[in-house]
């Protein structure tokens, strides 16, 4: 695997409900973040129209109020109308010097223009050079009169003006309004921009984030429910592999997952079907085959050549022996033992003593006991091959117990000239025997591996044959998935 592709299965969570939830959650913040951009649009033109129009109409009753009066009156009245959000000018230059036709600016010009017809206006939002200068009549405020005097505005410094005149700046963007008065002098309003909340206050993020939150959460109880049959479908299915005759899946849930168990169960008992089939038709085939070799031995009995009558009869013998081991494999198989919890350690050391009894050479080592669930029968006879071999071919069986991770493992060990790694496959179909041993006259029909393969395989478990180190054939036996059970004392 590249360093790439390793980095990249480590970034992606590596369950269906921590996938799903990344999905979601990314999904989520693209739409929360897209809401958030319509919402701010909305909110901006909705302030801008009715600031817009509030700004205009101010404006609009100040330029009418200071033509009607007499440019005496009107600086003490328009700046009595000046305050520091809405401050109010008069002077000989504009203090917006160009129009924008976008947003607040344009707003305001189309209500002015509506309401002011035919003068000359400039609104924009933009900074001008004439910033609080004394010539637009921006001074400090109503209560910073200048010594400007009454003068009109092309004589002095305007409202407000004088030499501190400078001092009323806006910090920060501000709407710029000027209206050429008839007179040709310019009223000049200034209002700091209110932009309003920004949108990252608590108040507008806290239930985004509370939202985002229980989306999330729902999301992943929702997968996390509607993965839980992934667990169930696949602990079925190890279960299959081990016992076929284990107890349909429930059909409950959802339509989908009630399909899948249906499908579940019906390819399960055609599998039990099909097995037992086979092992039927081989019980009968092995059956019916004892009255042809019975008829045959009776013919054997009347030859005439001793030699051949002898050699047919042991013939006949070792046909026997080969369907009498069949028939009780299959009719083991057919039987299929129930499962219960057994104390493998008891069990084995019970086999080695027996054996022991009888002038085998036999050993155990292992635990006192170690419960397994299994079917004893089947498990002792697939045991009982293996260490028979190790006596038979290898002189002795050293057996040995312990756990490995999950497994429950035995090892028969030998002193035996071994089984070459070709033949390791071989050995375990029926009725294969190999060479050595037929010379050496040990008798067996070649069943003994095949039936405790069959039978380890049934526990989900395997045989694995190997070297022992400094010669001798190692058999270990490995029953998985039984952790929960595997107690060694
Ligand atoms: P059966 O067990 O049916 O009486 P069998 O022992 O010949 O007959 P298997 O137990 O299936 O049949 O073994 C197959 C062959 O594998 C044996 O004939 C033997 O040649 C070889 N074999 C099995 N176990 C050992 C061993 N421990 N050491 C050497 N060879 C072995
Ligand atoms: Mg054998």
């Amino acid at each position: 695997m590249s360093p790439a592709r390793a980095t990249g299965i480590r970034l992606l969570p590596d369950s269906v409900v921590g996938r799903t939830a990344l999905v979601l959650v990314a999904a989520l913040m693209i739409s929360v973040a897209a809401a958030v951009v319509l919402f701010a649009i909305q909110r901006q033109e909705a302030l801008e129209s009715i600031g817009g129009r509030n700004a205009a109409e101010r404006v609009a009753g100040l330029v009418t109020l200071a033509e009607q009066l007499v440019p005496e009156l009107r600086r003490d009245t328009l700046s009595s109308q000046d305050t520091p959000n809405f401050r109010v000018g008069w002077g000989p230059q504009p203090v917006a010097l160009d129009n924008e036709d976008f947003g607040l600016a344009a707003y305001v010009l189309s209500a002015l223009e509506e309401g002011l017809d035919g003068r000359e206006i400039k609104v924009s939002t933009r900074p001008g050079p004439l910033l609080g200068g004394p010539s637009t009549g921006m001074g400090r405020g109503r209560h910073m009169h200048g010594p400007g005097g009454p003068g009109g505005p092309g004589g002095g410094p305007g409202i407000g003006g004088g030499p501190g005149g400078g001092g009323g700046r806006v910090i920060g963007p501000a709407l710029r309004v000027s209206v050429h008065l008839k007179d040709g002098s310019w009223l000049n309003v200034l209002a700091p921009l209110d932009l309003g909340d920004p949108l990252w206050r608590p108040r507008f993020v806290a239930p985004l984030v509370i939202a985002l939150v229980l989306v999330t959460l729902a999301g992943l109880v929702a997968v996390r429910r509607a993965t839980r049959p992934f667990a169930t479908f696949a602990q079925a299915a190890e279960r299959l592999g081990v016992d076929v005759s284990a107890p349909p899946l429930a059909e409950a849930g959802p339509r989908e997952v009630r399909q899948a168990a249906q499908a579940f169960n019906v390819m399960q008992s055609r599998i039990a079907r099909f097995v037992q089939d086979r092992t039927q038709m081989l019980a009968a085939i092995s059956h019916d085959l004892k009255t042809p070799i019975t008829r045959l031995r009776l013919r054997a009995e009347f030859m005439d050549d001793d030699d051949q009558r002898n050699k047919m009869l042991t013939d006949l013998e070792e046909m026997e022996a080969m369907i009498a081991a069949t028939l009780a494999f299959a009719r083991d198989d057919a039987a299929s033992e129930p499962r219960i919890r057994l104390d493998l350690a008891a069990m084995v050391q019970g086999m080695v003593e027996d054996l022991d009894d009888l002038g085998a050479r036999c050993s155990y080592d292992g635990p006192g006991s170690l419960v397994v669930e299994a079917r004893p029968a089947a498990l002792k006879r697939a045991l009982a091959n293996l260490i028979d071999n190790a006596i038979k071919y290898g002189g002795e069986a050293a057996v040995t117990l312990g756990t490995g991770g999950r497994d429950a493992l035995v090892t028969i060990d030998d002193h035996g000239p071994g089984i070459p790694a070709e033949a390791r496959e071989r050995v375990f179909a029926p009725f294969v025997r190999l060479e050595a041993s037929r010379s050496r006259d040990t008798g067996g029909t070649g069943l003994g591996l095949a039936v405790a393969r069959a039978a380890i395989r049934a526990h989900g478990g395997d045989i694995t044959l190997s070297d022992r180190p400094g010669g001798g054939l190692r058999v270990t036996v490995s029953l998985p998935g039984m952790e929960s059970l595997i107690r060694a004392h």
